[in-house]
């Protein structure tokens, strides 16, 4: 197991990070949720694009530069250092189109992945409904067939970026006779189709791209199914292992946040007790950062199983988590003064990352559902009785 960055490697990151250095926009963007905030983020991704870097890791015929995973982490490692504008296109980048890559048709891929890259199109999950979040297999949305088309009745919730969103990739119950995960299918489909309706949310750090979809009589075209028809339970499992082991730069965040609180507790007057903490906490990041090196090398030689991507996700949760409680606690009372409302009243700087640990602990499956994950499948314990 090789876990450094090889010369090509490091060439790339000095190629990257002056390109980073002479084009990323200056200042903060507004919420992508508003009308001048969708349209700054867009300029930035169209930069990206033309300059080659829209997705590093896709593969060239596709507009991306055809870079391995090790690649891939380098540029992310860069842009999440310099504390980029979040990816427009993220839930398409890094698990909803690359799902396609991996089950989609060539016409599928030809027909859907340029608009990602270029950002003409945007893409959200629509997996979460009322009652079938952590038991994903209980969804009621139902897909009937009529012909070539599958027509569309239901709702999806927690829907990231749903408000900005043009496409949709979900999954829907085609056979409701079937057992609970043979009748799903994983479908991609454009969300300007009649029928769809679709209800922002605010979340608690002000970000206003939530939303609630609703489906009534909505027709998409059979071609829109990604893999067999009844199938989408198995294709959607590449997306969850995608999205829960991607750390797309997440290791370089939890350093920056943990240099952060290393600093507030130097200003606070660390007595050993807390110093003693704080460097625990280290530990625990070093063993992250090393832990998502390991992922990549196993992912890289084809060996994930999704049960490492579970332990990854879970160890981010918990220790980004602890970085944020032990630094509201090193603050006291400052915490509630160091922060300024953003453009549109979203939060900046510490209560929103304090606010996104606690989503963290939930989205991509919960804490207690990857703990589920590893002790059944990774370790072979016996499973949960089911309810
Ligand atoms: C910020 C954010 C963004 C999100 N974005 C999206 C998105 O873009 N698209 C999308 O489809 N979904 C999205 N989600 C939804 C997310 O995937 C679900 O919230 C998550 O899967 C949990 O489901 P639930 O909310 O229904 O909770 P429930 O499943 O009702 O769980 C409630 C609690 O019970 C626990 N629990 C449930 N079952 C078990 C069990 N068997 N054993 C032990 N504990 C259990 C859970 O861990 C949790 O603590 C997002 C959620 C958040 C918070």
């Amino acid at each position: 197991m090789d876990l450094e960055f090889d010369t090509r490697n490091e060439q790339f990151r000095r190629e990257v990070s002056a390109w980073l250095d002479e084009n990323a926009p200056a200042g903060r963007l507004s919420p992508p949720a508003t009308a001048e905030g969708l349209r700054q983020h867009l300029a930035w991704e169209r930069r990206l694009f033309e300059a080659g870097y829209a997705a590093p890791g896709w593969p060239r015929r596709f507009g991306g530069l055809g870079l391995d995973l090790w690649g891939e982490t380098v540029f992310d490692e860069e842009y999440v250092r310099r504390r980029l504008p979040e990816r427009l296109n993220k839930m398409a980048l890094i698990h909803g189109a690359r799902t396609v890559l991996v089950h989609g048709t060539e016409e599928q891929q030809r027909n859907w992945l340029p608009g990602v890259l270029d950002c003409s199109d945007i893409w959200c999950q629509g997996f979460s409904e009322p009652d079938a979040g952590s038991d994903l297999a209980s969804l009621r949305t139902t897909g009937r067939l009529d012909g070539d088309e599958i027509v569309l009745n239901g709702q999806k919730t927690w829907t990231s970026n749903g408000a900005i969103a043009t496409h949709m990739y979900a999954l829907v119950r085609t056979d409701p006779a079937a057992p609970k995960h043979h009748g799903i299918s994983f479908l991609v489909f454009d969300l300007r189709t009649p029928g769809v309706e679709i209800r922002p949310m605010r979340q608690l750090h002000g970000h206003s791209g939530f939303a609630e979809v609703f489906f009534t009589d909505v027709r998409v075209p059979l071609t829109s199914v990604v893999g067999e028809l009844n199938d989408g339970w198995r294709v959607a499992q590449t997306a969850l292992r995608l999205e829960r082991g991607s750390a797309r730069g997440s290791h370089t965040r939890l350093v920056a946040a943990l240099d952060a609180l290393t600093e507030a507790a130097a200003r606070a007057g660390a007595d050993r007790g807390l110093r003693e903490r704080v460097g625990s906490l280290r530990a625990w990041v070093f063993a992250y950062v090393r832990a998502t090196y390991a992922l990549i090398d196993t992912v890289d030689r084809g060996g994930d199983d999704g049960v490492v991507a579970s332990v990854n996700k879970l160890g981010l949760s918990e220790i980004q988590t602890a970085i944020h409680d032990l630094w509201l606690e090193v603050l006291g009372d400052e915490a509630e003064l160091v922060d300024e409302l953003g453009p549109d009243g979203e939060l900046l700087g510490l209560r929103r990352d304090y606010w996104h640990s606690r989503a963290q602990e939930i989205f991509a499956g919960s804490s207690e559902i990857q703990r589920n994950i590893i002790a059944e499948r990774g370790l072979g314990l016996p499973r949960e009785v089911s309810r």
